[in-house]
């Protein structure tokens, strides 16, 4: 029996090896090409969101394009090809809100993306070396504010991409300037006590959020 597909098989309708059009869900996360046994993968994509928290306000994000324009979500989005949670998180963040969100956590409000903190080290001055142990050590101060991971079905184009999306947990000490772009058109803040679940665009977002603020659990 053909197992169910999850992704976008009306679109996957030619085997990318040999172009044969016997090319078929094998499996909910698999194609294989019955002529020349080629199989193409679709394992769960990895993204990664943020938690940002000042003076008892959360931080969400309106999208500004598809899937959910308009609904609400958490600062973030997928890991680039070799790139690490951390550096995925700080880029996102960088992209969408303008802010440098290591420098936040240390209290400066003028952060700019474009002004490295002062604990960097200038990248055309040092080595490529230099620069790595210096991003691992930055990217330190993000790790213990992990808080967990949910799965979720992302529609785009006629294609789903099933995810996996991490989420990390950041109180900054003051609210700091921020610019909505990328894929942002507006931010707002709002009492963690006042979060409006059903305006969350995905499923995963949602559940972090039930999870960490929630009236039913205990507050952090
Ligand atoms: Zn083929």
């Amino acid at each position: 029996m053909m197992a169910t597909p999850t992704h976008g098989s009306a679109l996957m309708q030619y085997c990318p090896a040999c172009g044969h059009c016997a090319f078929r869900a094998n499996s909910p996360k698999s194609f294989l090409c019955s002529r020349c046994g080629f199989i193409l993968y679709m394992n769960a994509a990895a993204a990664v969101a943020a938690l940002i928290e000042s003076n008892g306000d959360l931080l969400l994000t309106v999208r500004a394009h598809n899937p959910s324009a308009g609904m609400l979500d958490l600062p973030g989005g997928f890991v680039d090809h070799q790139e690490t949670i951390e550096a995925a998180l700080v880029r996102e963040l960088r992209e969408e809100l303008g802010v440098d969100i290591v420098a936040a956590m240390m209290g400066d409000r003028s952060t700019s993306p474009h002004s490295l903190s002062p604990h960097s080290t200038s990248p055309r001055s040092s080595s490529s070396l230099s620069q790595t142990n210096t991003s691992t050590h930055k990217y330190t101060t993000l790790t213990s504010c992990y808080v967990g991971s949910y799965p979720n079905t992302y529609h785009y184009r006629g294609i789903t991409y099933e995810t996996v999306d991490m989420f990390y947990q950041i109180v900054l000490p003051h609210k700091p300037d921020l610019q909505a772009d990328d894929d942002v058109s507006d931010l707002i803040w709002v009492p963690k006590q006042e979060i409006p679940f059903d305006d969350i665009a995905f499923s995963s977002a949602r559940d972090i959020l039930q999870q960490c603020y929630s009236s039913s659990t205990d507050a952090r």
